[in-house]
């Protein structure tokens, strides 16, 4: 018996079919989906692959399978596996990846001791200056390199895990911290994160009749165990949630099994509580990126033998090993964070549409701003749309004012806080309420320019501004994290009339304590939020210690329910609105709201203010009336207009590489040969021309990308495979090529 065999590789012209004979006594064992080690290349070089296919013959003269490897895939999984790789024009080994327990353990994983004290290993240095460690061969030792990329692949992984989950010895790890490369702190930790945890058991709740019209509907495509996808669109604290429990609670009585997706950043201890209080620990699995790999690989076992039948994760639990699952359930799906941003780039939307329509059960998306696609697929009548209107514990929403700020500057207020917002916050600090203030720009000043030439600093990797950070008196690149010291002249025409411009959530913190000095601030951003000073623990000091303002970007926006805060102030709305980028007025009018939605969660109403330039644009407009389908009629006309989604798909082809000629040559290279095909093809396609990204270098690297607006059909799904393949096994160079289906990112 012959097996075909992927190899496990991200080298694009290896992502193909190797041919291996299958020795005599491993005939029974191995099927589509094993888990293979063969020989490969030179006698002495061994590599790990996937059997994708078997057959009698081969053409070749083939080598023998090595031996097999403990963790396989399903047949179902290892389906999904090749519709992903021809979907996403990726490697099937990248795919089948996703779905393999997270890290294979090499040694007996009972051994590892419930609670105790163990060694936390984290980089002491950045990605780029380890880079060039490597490079200046001031680290040599190939054991050392791989100890490094793992160590910044799990981050807060225990020496115990490294040696448990790799080769990679002790030793290696101790040479690394002598060298400076890595700090080792101690740490206690508990296996089962929930074990000493009480929480009081939860009833369900008597259900409002529009979220009993939901459940129903629901209910009855589970008992009919077919296939259908629903939006539940309902504002927040409208009672989504507890029509969620209630499904699973149903799904688990029948003795299946429940998937629900949640945004990384809501993951909470506290969301999750609220899933403990009602079910139990014993029967839910958490799964997240900021879990050790330890931690991440018990719950995956935990789902396997079946312990788990309610699991609960950010994009990848997707991939979850579940096996009688009978419903997945995906909440915020607006969520910008279910799009993986490597490769492979899936949606996991994508993905959970596909399981449920192979498995039969329903697909249940919950938002208060759903994705303006998942919206119009509800008019299209192609989801069943499902809606609350109301919100259920009777809190009010709160009331949104718009500040027009060419009116402040009219006036020659220069200052970030407008008169209202001032007044707004003197108010809550008499009043001992809390107030939130969001911008969406972290570090000082967002650029420094000479004032005598024009000339704007940049970062020398990448064509960014750099950003000012006072506290530190430095500038830093937020793509690559270069920094270097501010000049004192201008280092063009040696100016010394070099200023910044622009504003920070650091500027924003000392205009606060300079306009309030008696009030307490803490500020949330990339910059506060540490290993030792997390997303939770700041927004933990802030509710427990009653501090009166929070400073912060994004990461405010979401999570947390505080009960003191009266007050919302968003210091530029335009800052998402100025991008370039199809989306921009989705995104401005989902974070407004989502903001706005932090403010008077109780049965206080809660005071929103927008401060903005651009009172007039419908984003902001709809956003103050807290009004989503007056923006989705109006954003919907516009996407129509402009051919943009849902009225087509967008393909990026993103062609990177450090010399601008070889990355011009490729792109012009893809450009024609899509070209040819779509020429010779029946598709309709509209294909732009290579064009320098809009930040045309990063970290040393130019950028070009083409892009096609076309419907993805599977005819252009295969003539764009057909084109990469042709065009990769042709050119060896540095050049890299990725292929984006409804990019994230434009940028
Ligand atoms: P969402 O998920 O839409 O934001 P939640 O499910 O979190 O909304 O509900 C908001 C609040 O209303 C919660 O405190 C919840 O316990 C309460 N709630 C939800 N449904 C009901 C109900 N049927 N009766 C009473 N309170 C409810
Ligand atoms: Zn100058
Ligand atoms: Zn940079």
């Amino acid at each position: 018996m012959i097996a075909e065999v992927v190899i496990n590789s991200t080298v694009k012209n290896l992502d193909r079919v190797f041919d291996y004979a299958i020795p005599v006594e491993m005939e029974d064992e191995i099927e589509i989906g094993s888990r293979v080690l063969i020989p490969f290349g030179r006698s002495t070089n061994y590599e790990e692959g996937f059997v994708v296919g078997l057959k009698e013959k081969s053409d070749y003269e083939v080598k023998e399978i090595l031996r097999i490897q403990e963790e396989e895939l399903s047949n179902q999984e290892m389906k999904l596996a090749k519709w992903m790789a021809n979907r996403y024009f990726c490697n099937l080994s990248d795919c089948i990846k996703l779905m393999l327990p997270p890290g294979t353990a090499t040694k007996k994983i009972e051994n590892r001791a419930k609670d105790k004290k163990v060694q936390v290993v984290y980089l002491k240095k950045n990605i780029e200056q380890i880079k060039e460690a490597i490079q200046k061969k001031e680290i040599k030792s190939a054991k050392q390199i791989k100890a490094l990329n793992f160590i910044k692949k799990n981050s807060g992984v225990t020496i115990q895990e490294i040696e448990l989950f790799t080769d990679i010895s002790r030793s290696i790890i101790k040479t690394l911290e002598k060298n400076g490369y890595v700090e080792i702190l101690e740490k206690t930790i508990e296996r089962n994160p929930f074990l000493h945890k009480v929480l009081e058991r939860t009833e369900k709740l008597h259900l409002t009749e529009e979220q009993q019209y939901a459940y129903q509907q629901v209910e009855k495509a589970i008992d009919e165990k077919k296939h259908e996808s629903f939006l539940l669109y309902g504002i927040t604290g409208s009672g989504k949630t507890e029509v969620y429990m209630q499904l699973i609670e149903k799904v688990v009585r029948m003795g299946r099994a429940a998937i629900l997706l949640v945004p990384e950043i809501s993951l909470t201890p506290q969301m999750v509580d609220r899933f403990i209080a009602r079910f139990g620990q014993e029967t839910i699995a958490v799964l997240h990126s900021k879990l050790s790999i330890g931690e991440r690989y018990d719950g995956w076992q935990k789902i396997k033998d079946g312990r788990a039948n309610i699991i609960i994760g950010a994009r990848s639990a997707i991939f979850a090993p579940v096996k009688d699952l009978g419903i997945i359930i995906i909440d915020e799906e607006h969520d910008s964070s279910y799009k993986s941003e490597t490769n492979p780039r899936y949606h996991a939307k994508e993905i959970a549409k596909k399981i449920a329509q192979e498995k039969e059960i329903p697909l249940l998306l919950g938002s208060a701003t759903p994705d303006i696609t998942t919206f119009y697929e509800a008019q299209e009548g192609k989801i069943t749309k499902l809606v609350l209107t109301k919100r259920a514990n009777e809190s009010n929403l709160p009331e949104i004012r718009l500040v027009d700020l060419r009116e402040e500057l009219a006036i020659g207020n220069r200052s970030m806080i407008s008169r209202y917002l001032y007044q707004e916050i003197e108010n809550n600090l008499k009043n001992k309420k809390q107030t939130i203030l969001f911008l969406n720009r972290r570090g000082f000043s967002t650029f420094i320019m000479c004032r005598e030439c024009g000339y704007t600093l940049k970062c020398k990797n990448c064509n960014i501004s750099l950003t000012y950070h006072k506290k530190e008196e430095i500038l830093k690149c937020h793509y690559c994290n270069h920094q270097e010291k501010v000049p004192t002249v201008c280092p063009v025409c040696g100016s010394s009339k070099i200023k910044h411009f622009g504003t920070g959530t650091q500027k924003l913190e000392m205009e606060i304590n300079h306009l309030f000095p008696n009030a307490t601030t803490i500020r949330m951003d990339i910059d506060t939020v540490t290993k030792k000073n997390s997303h939770e623990d700041i927004l933990n000091r802030f509710k427990n210690e009653n501090i009166d303002i929070l400073i912060g970007t994004q990461m405010v926006v979401k999570g947390h329910h505080f009960p003191n805060v009266t007050l919302v102030g968003v210091i530029a709305a335009d800052s998402s609105l100025n991008i370039d980028d199809y989306r921009a007025e989705e995104r401005t009018f989902d974070l407004i709201v989502q903001v706005a939605g932090r403010a008077g969660r109780e049965k206080e109403k809660g005071r929103v203010l927008i401060q903005t330039y651009n009172p007039d644009a419908y984003s902001i407009r709809y956003a103050q009336k807290q009004n989503y389908d007056l923006f989705y009629n109006a954003e919907i006309k516009m996407r129509k207009q402009l051919k943009y989604p849902p009225f087509c798909d967008i393909i990026m082809f993103g062609i990177s590489g450090e010399e601008e000629e070889k990355v011009k040559e490729m792109s012009n290279q893809i450009y024609a040969a899509i070209k040819k095909k779509i020429e010779s093809s029946q598709i309709e396609a509209n294909l732009g021309l290579p064009m320098p990204a809009p930040i045309d270098k990063i970290k040393n690297r130019f950028r070009y990308r083409i892009i096609i607006k076309a419907i993805l059909t599977s005819d252009l799904i295969q003539m764009i495979n057909e084109c990469l393949k042709e065009n990769f096994k042709t050119n060896r160079t540095k050049t890299r090529v990725i292929t984006d289906v409804n990019p994230m990112n434009m940028l």
